[in-house]
């Protein structure tokens, strides 16, 4: 589904994503994005459990590679030297440049790739245009500013249509 905002999964967090959940459909690359993915936006360091989640995924022989819009490139690389991941910057989500430049430098096809995010207009979308397993998650910290809480509205339609909602479920 090349433009398709609906996600093939939906979770609570990132730390709901099991590495058997992945190994089941295939997966050996898992893109991710950062800001309210990973951690919020004003957290500099990763935590103790991002770094626990990432090494399970690492030990399941599942390579992790952030994929982030974000300009400011030095936290983005602070954050990914401190987890010791590799990241691609100035991936200009929802275009798949940035999905596809991770999965050539991996030397993984979309057949085994999956992209996690918490935006359907950049991350669901570009991981549908890439041809990878599109997983969304709630945002990290909430939808706190007035536009976050407008947007997870304009989301609902969309999220509502997800075939593995394990939001609903919980
Ligand atoms: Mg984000």
């Amino acid at each position: 589904m090349p433009f398709s905002l609906i996600p093939s999964a939906l979770w609570n967090g990132y730390e709901e994503i099991t590495p058997a959940w992945l190994q089941q459909r295939g997966i050996t690359l898992l893109l991710s994005d950062l800001d309210y993915t990973l951690a919020p936006k004003y957290v500099r360091r990763p935590d103790l459990a991002l770094r626990e989640w990432i090494a399970a995924l690492h030990a399941a022989g599942i390579q992790c590679v952030i994929v982030s819009n974000n300009r400011s490139g030095r936290r983005v690389q602070e954050f990914c030297a401190d987890l010791g991941i590799p990241y691609q910057g100035h991936a200009g989500k929802p275009s798949p440049r940035g999905l596809e430049a991770a999965m050539a430098a991996s030397g993984i096809s979309p057949k085994h790739t999956a992209m996690v995010g918490d935006k359907l207009l950049t991350d669901v979308l570009a991981a549908n245009r890439s041809g990878v397993l599109a997983l969304m998650v709630e945002p990290r910290g909430g939808a706190v500013t007035l536009w976050q809480k407008v947007l997870h509205g304009l989301q609902a339609p969309f999220k509502a249509r997800c075939p593995e909602n394990m939001v609903k479920k919980s």
